[in-house]
């Protein structure tokens, strides 16, 4: 199966990023990400058979992570899939040194494998026309997290759709 970990937003965080891929889709089309997929991302582990999967859950439902701030003001874009994404500077080492601590345990783990860089964002449009995304309105919202989540991602031809299957230590 497809897994994935990440930071899940709370419901009043994810509702004004909700708000703000609203904002970007009547700007830029593409397709919106649903309010309930929306996610940063800290470790993509790809196919990954069941049994080890298992104890993957195991291992994410015994951790416990250093919680932290996020603070997220800045539009920006991956030109050749079309992403449109907010992501911010302020708490952004913290969180290359959770996704860092993440992958040494993984790769003990022998899971998946650690990306050359790690661009902390959340995805609100894919296959979008990046080029309008001039004069958007400024954005100020904090991200606070404390627990993780590892996410199973089933592919169809509307886009993927995940499924919570551990949350770490809260
Ligand atoms: P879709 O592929 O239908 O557009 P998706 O990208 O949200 O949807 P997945 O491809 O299963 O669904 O990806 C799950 C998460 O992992 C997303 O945040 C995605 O950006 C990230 N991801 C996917 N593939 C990789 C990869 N090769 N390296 C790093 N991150 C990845
Ligand atoms: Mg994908």
């Amino acid at each position: 199966m497809r897994l994935f970990l990440a930071l899940i937003p709370p419901p009043g965080l994810r509702k004004r990023l909700g708000a703000l891929a609203d904002i970007a889709h009547a700007r830029c089309g593409g397709r919106r990400m649903p309010d309930a997929s929306l996610h940063l991302t800290l470790a993509f582990l790809g196919e990954v058979e069941e049994a080890r999967a298992a104890e993957l859950a195991a291992w994410v439902r015994g951790l416990a992570i250093a919680p932290g701030v996020w603070r997220l003001d800045r539009w920006g874009s991956f030109r050749r899939p079309g992403i449109v994404w907010v992501g911010g500077d302020e708490g952004e080492a913290a969180l290359g040194r959770l996704q860092g601590g993440l992958w040494s345990s993984l790769e003990s783990l022998g899971l998946g494998e650690r990306p050359a860089r790690f661009m902390p964002h959340v995805t609100l449009l894919r296959r979008a026309a990046v080029d309008d995304l001039e004069n958007m309105p400024a954005i100020d919202l904090s991200w606070s997290y404390n627990q993780l989540e590892l996410i199973q991602s089933t592919l169809d031809e509307r886009g993927a759709r995940y499924r919570r299957l551990a949350v770490s230590q809260g």
